[in-house]
């Protein structure tokens, strides 16, 4: 089965076709950085994250390229609001970018690159634009002319009319039409700037993404993803600038997240709702962020509530008590050593959990479902680690299933916590004391004690079974 992806531009789930058999090409655009990133940024790069790791699993060689916008309107003004140079802001907060995106696990990009670093390769290709004829000069700035690329428009799948109702009223005067965009603008004094045919200046944002895309991936790769908010006019115009040149069809793949919400309103300053990444770690751990943010289908909106960390919290916890008691009913097995006759066969349950998996993942990257595929398994587990049917599964069976469940959490950067040895070997000896002294009780006949003893621990989550092999515990949470 091929990985279905839902491309934008077609509005339909295709089959994922790499250009060159067997190597993905991904861009997306990463963060202009003026402020920290907040929770729906975090979105977005999680979720390209584990597209990237899926693809990964599926045998793809990915080469994943996200950029940082380090020009731009947003940071010359936090520079002057700061007091600080443009070059300062975007140093500072790409450091901040990074910190919040590790401590998120996001793996890194294999390229990561600035756009003040292309500045060249950027005025090169505005001036294959203009002498194309796509793009023309007025005063010292350049416009690209989206009436010349015939296709604007099919990335929103709106015309023009349509398209031009999102336009602020106020339009520059010069332009040819109201939907023209800039590719270079004129610097304006204490702006950083840098040499060009036009005088000095810089790039405009949407060809910054054109050129670092291409730089890495060619002229055609496969998947270009982000925001839903970038389809008009930021990832529109890419490919218009990007198709006129090379003639070519620019990103085969568009993919786009929902927005998140908080308490179902739009995420904005004037509702002073922002929620950045660092906030939130603060209450919450990367693993709990992830699993939220990886809880609804990414093309869906989310809403973020104040039960959202704590429903994420208490979800991963029932995996990881079923792993754990997994982890000691695999060990008392092996401690008795003597295998049933009916040994239950547990190998359905992983096999189950890898297909689910799979089929949720290769369905357009549905997370919710896969993460779904987790809970049937721990269901499954616990109906026989409940019941006596504990005593007779395979200790391997056990680990098996275990080592599955990691394996496919890394992929979603889920479940891979392990409990700490030290405690689980402290906790385990200490029952195996109160055991030994409820045996002593009985020996002295002191039923009373030896009860009392049980029934504590039955209290606590823990039942004794005695058996003609000695006395074993079964724990219903994690010790
Ligand atoms: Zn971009």
């Amino acid at each position: 089965m091929p990985v279905m992806v839902y491309n934008t531009l077609t509005r339909s789930k295709q089959p994922l076709e790499p250009i060159e058999p067997g190597k993905i090409g991904m861009y997306t655009c990463g963060p202009t950085v003026y402020n920290f990133i907040h929770i729906g940024n975090a979105r977005v790069f999680v979720f390209f994250d584990v597209v990237r790791r899926y693809l990964q699993y599926r045998g793809y060689r990915v080469r994943y390229v996200q950029n940082i916008t380090d020009v731009e309107d947003k940071i010359i003004k936090r520079a002057n609001e700061e007091g600080i140079t443009a070059a300062e802001v975007a140093e500072k907060y790409t450091r901040y970018y990074f910190e919040d995106s590790d401590s998120l696990g996001i793996q890194r990009a294999d390229y990561h690159p600035r756009a003040t670093d292309l500045i060249p390769e950027m005025i090169s290709y505005i001036e294959r634009l203009i002498e194309k004829g796509f793009a023309y000069q007025v005063d010292d700035d350049v416009f690209y002319e989206i009436s010349t690329f015939k296709d604007y428009g099919r990335l929103s799948h709106q015309n023009l009319e349509e398209l031009m109702q999102g336009v602020r009223i106020e339009v520059d005067p010069r332009l040819r039409h109201p939907l023209d965009f800039a590719l270079w603008k004129s610097a304006k004094p204490g702006e950083p700037s840098w040499d060009s045919p036009w005088g000095k200046g810089r790039p405009g944002w949407h060809i910054e993404c054109s050129i670092m895309s291409s730089k890495y991936l060619g002229e055609e790769f496969d998947i270009h993803g982000g925001g839903h908010d970038l389809i008009f006019p930021h990832h529109e115009n890419e490919i218009a600038q990007s198709c006129a040149v090379t003639g070519k069809g620019f990103a085969r793949i568009w993919m786009h997240n929902g927005y998140l919400n908080i308490s179902g309103q739009k995420m904005s300053k004037s509702l002073g709702n922002i929620t950045l990444v660092r906030e939130m770690l603060n209450v919450a751990t990367p693993e709990v962020i992830r699993h939220f943010l990886l809880s609804a289908h990414y093309r869906k909106p989310i809403d973020f509530t104040d039960d959202s960390l704590k429903e994420s919290e208490s979800a991963l916890q029932r995996v990881y008590i079923a792993l754990e008691k997994a982890e000691r009913q695999a060990l008392l097995l092996e401690k008795r050593g003597r295998q049933s006759e009916e040994a239950v066969s547990l190998e359905s349950i992983g096999a189950r959990l890898r297909a689910d998996f799979e089929e949720a993942m290769d369905d357009d990257f549905n997370t919710p479902k896969a993460i779904a595929a987790f809970f049937d398994m721990v269901r499954s587990l616990n109906k026989i680690l409940d019941e006596p049917d504990a005593w007779n599964c395979k200790p391997e069976e056990l680990r098996s299933i275990i080592d599955q469940t990691r394996e496919l959490g890394t992929v979603l950067g889920l479940f891979q916590q392990k409990a700490s040895r030290a405690d689980t070997e402290l906790s385990d000896r200490l029952l195996d004391l109160l055991i030994s002294l409820r045996a002593e009780a009985r020996t002295r006949k002191d039923y009373q004690l030896a009860d009392s003893i049980r029934s504590r621990l039955t209290d606590l989550g823990v039942s004794l079974e005695d058996t003609p092999e000695g006395t074993f515990w079964r724990a219903k949470q994690a010790v």
